[in-house]
């Protein structure tokens, strides 16, 4: 039997671990070398999807721990990744195809674009746009009609028990999991004493809640998230720095006040 985890990381990338500009994530090394130190987990929770994540997890170094990949519709397993099952998807895509056309041409979704179209839409390089595109789980996407054509569109897809999710520029497609759901289930498999979440968007607030420990890194490229629950009662704090450099102030901290520094 394994000895009992003490800490089990939960962190968002992009403006969290991952600098919003510069995509660095150097300044959180020392965070990364104590945690490692102290045995303790850390599992990636993005948006991104699996192909986006797994490059990344490997140069972390955190091959070990699995990824929760496309905003929670999904997980990538630890280790070497079996093939992924792409069904959640090709039933989402379904869904879109079996709507009336009045509705479905105002939905572009990322398997509606050629990469050369999301790498205009996002920005991404033509290389991960490709990645992007290699969805498993929830179809992103931008709307173009109406509200009230939005809410047709998502009751008929609700019947199918799709679930629509806005954020950002996109509208998310899924079926309904999200970050916390994942870390909920990752917490019932490694039992691990403690457990603390780092994220900077809406879309981490249920992880953050969720956690015994949460930190609200700061990004200086959004408006901030509204006062949490935990906030008053000092369970959840904010960083005062951005991006790794917050991750790392955080994470060092926690570990010198839960006295995790070694084994
Ligand atoms: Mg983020």
């Amino acid at each position: 039997m394994r000895d009992t985890l003490g800490l089990l990381v939960f962190t968002d990338l992009d403006g969290t671990l991952i600098d919003h500009d510069t995509y660095q994530w150097d300044a959180a090394r020392p965070a990364l070398a104590a945690l490692s130190v102290a045995r303790a987990g850390v599992v990636l929770a993005s948006s991104k999807t699996s192909s986006e994540i797994k490059a990344l997890r490997g140069d972390l170094d955190l091959r070990d721990w699995p990824a929760i990949v496309e905003n929670g519709a999904g997980l990538l397993p630890a280790g070497a990744a079996p093939a992924k099952d792409t069904n959640d998807y090709a039933a989402i895509r379904v869904a879109l195809e079996g709507l009336p056309p009045g509705l479905r041409r105002h939905f572009t979704g990322f398997g509606d674009l050629s990469p050369e179209a999301l790498r205009q839409i996002t920005g991404l390089s033509r290389e991960a746009a490709e990645l992007a595109k290699d969805r498993a789980y929830s179809e992103p996407g931008l709307w173009a009609g109406t509200a009230s054509e939005l809410a047709r569109f998502q009751s008929l897809l609700q019947a199918e028990g799709i679930t629509m999710r806005e954020g950002g520029r996109f509208l998310t497609l899924s079926f309904g999991r999200n970050k916390s759901d994942q870390m909920a289930a990752l917490v019932q498999t490694y039992r691990p004493r403690y457990t603390v979440a780092l994220g900077d968007a809406p879309n981490d607030v249920e992880m953050l809640e969720a956690a015994d420990f949460g930190f609200i890194v700061a990004n200086p490229k959004r408006s901030p998230l509204p006062k949490l629950e935990g906030e008053a009662e000092g369970r959840i704090q904010r960083t005062a720095q951005a991006g790794p450099l917050g991750w790392n102030m955080a994470i060092l901290d926690l570990l010198e006040r839960l006295d995790l520094q070694k084994d």
